[in-house]
């Protein structure tokens, strides 16, 4: 068993560090939130009094941080991991961030010494709890051999995208498609609607015919044929409208950077911004619904 500190227990890696102390791993915890340490340590961690305390014993650093501006400061700011981890420590950030951000830190963990990967997640809160989180992982082949060995504790499948921030990569790709779709069964439905085909008989055909997508049978944004969907709960969030725009921002920005084509992309960002401008970002990603039928 390691010594594992975990930077960032929020709503993702509270869930995720307590799987790691379960399955007997000496888990320091460090957050800013009291309120979130507590938590940790009534799930089995250990507080940690600052970076120094939480990283010096570790062999692993897990962190689960907001964005890459956390990310840069937790690990290379003046009272950063980086000055504080004994040679050998691996380092996996599973947050989900730029990815230019992603690959300068873990080129400058590789400076010094370090190996590091980026293993960005998706399977959201319940995930999180249950243990059976997708793991998304940019590195190379032996850092992720040894992550992996932790990362099998936290989710179910674990995959090597590539070089460093290819995780990110692809978790931005796929949440950009999951936009897009999204938002194109939104308008479906509400077409459907308004020509006078009901939600269950327009889900009846299109989900064996070719529109059939994972928004539209996992999901489904219209209330009614899918039992578990947010749709059928007001749109309380399993993935907040908020998360998606993150998502999207940051494929804009990868876009951008890369000089790649993303005009579906870019408009699914200016739908989910006018959620934002509407204050209903904390809605489900579904809830876009509502601002495709009119009734936000
Ligand atoms: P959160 O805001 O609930 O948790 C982040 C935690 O980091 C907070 O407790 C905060 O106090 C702590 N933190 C911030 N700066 C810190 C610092 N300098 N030192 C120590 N702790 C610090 O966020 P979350 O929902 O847990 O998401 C975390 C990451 O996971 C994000 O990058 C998010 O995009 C990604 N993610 C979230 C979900 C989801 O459903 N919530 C799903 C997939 C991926």
């Amino acid at each position: 068993m390691s010594t594992i500190a975990f930077i960032g227990l929020g709503n993702m890696g509270l869930g995720m560090a307590t799987n790691l102390a379960k399955a007997g791993h000496a888990v320091r915890a460090l957050d800013l939130s009291k309120d979130a340490i507590e938590k940790a340590v009534a799930a089995g961690c250990m507080e940690a009094k600052g970076a120094k305390d939480a990283v010096s014993t570790a062999d692993v650093v897990v962190t689960m941080l907001p964005a890459g501006k956390h990310v840069r400061l937790v690990y290379a700011g003046d009272d950063g991991v980086f000055n504080y981890a004994k040679p050998g420590t691996l380092f996996i950030d599973c947050s989900t961030i730029d990815v230019a951000s992603a690959r300068d830190v873990i080129s400058q963990a590789e400076a010094r010494g370090f190996e590091m990967i980026d293993a960005p997640v998706s399977g959201g809160v319940g995930g999180a709890a249950a243990g059976t989180l997708t793991f998304m992982c940019g590195g190379t082949a032996d850092a992720y051999a040894r992550a992996k060995l932790v990362l099998d504790v936290m989710g179910k499948n674990i995959f090597h995208a590539g070089d460093a921030g290819n995780g990110q990569a692809a978790k931005i790709c796929n949440n950009m498609l999951l936009g897009i779709h999204m938002i194109g069964t939104c308008e479906a439905f509400n077409l459907a609607n308004k020509l006078g085909l009901d939600a269950q008989t327009f889900y009846d055909i299109s989900s064996t015919a070719s529109g059939q997508n994972w928004s539209m049978t996992s999901y489904c944004p219209a209330p009614g044929p899918v039992e578990s969907a947010p749709s059928n709960r007001n749109y309380e969030a399993g993935f907040a409208a908020a998360m998606m725009l993150k998502d999207l921002r940051l494929a804009q920005e990868a876009a951008t950077s890369a000089r790649a084509a993303i005009p579906l992309g870019a408009q699914a960002e200016a739908i989910y911004a006018l959620m934002e401008a509407a204050g209903k970002e904390g809605l489900d990603f579904s809830g876009v619904m509502k601002l495709i039928n009119g009734s936000l």
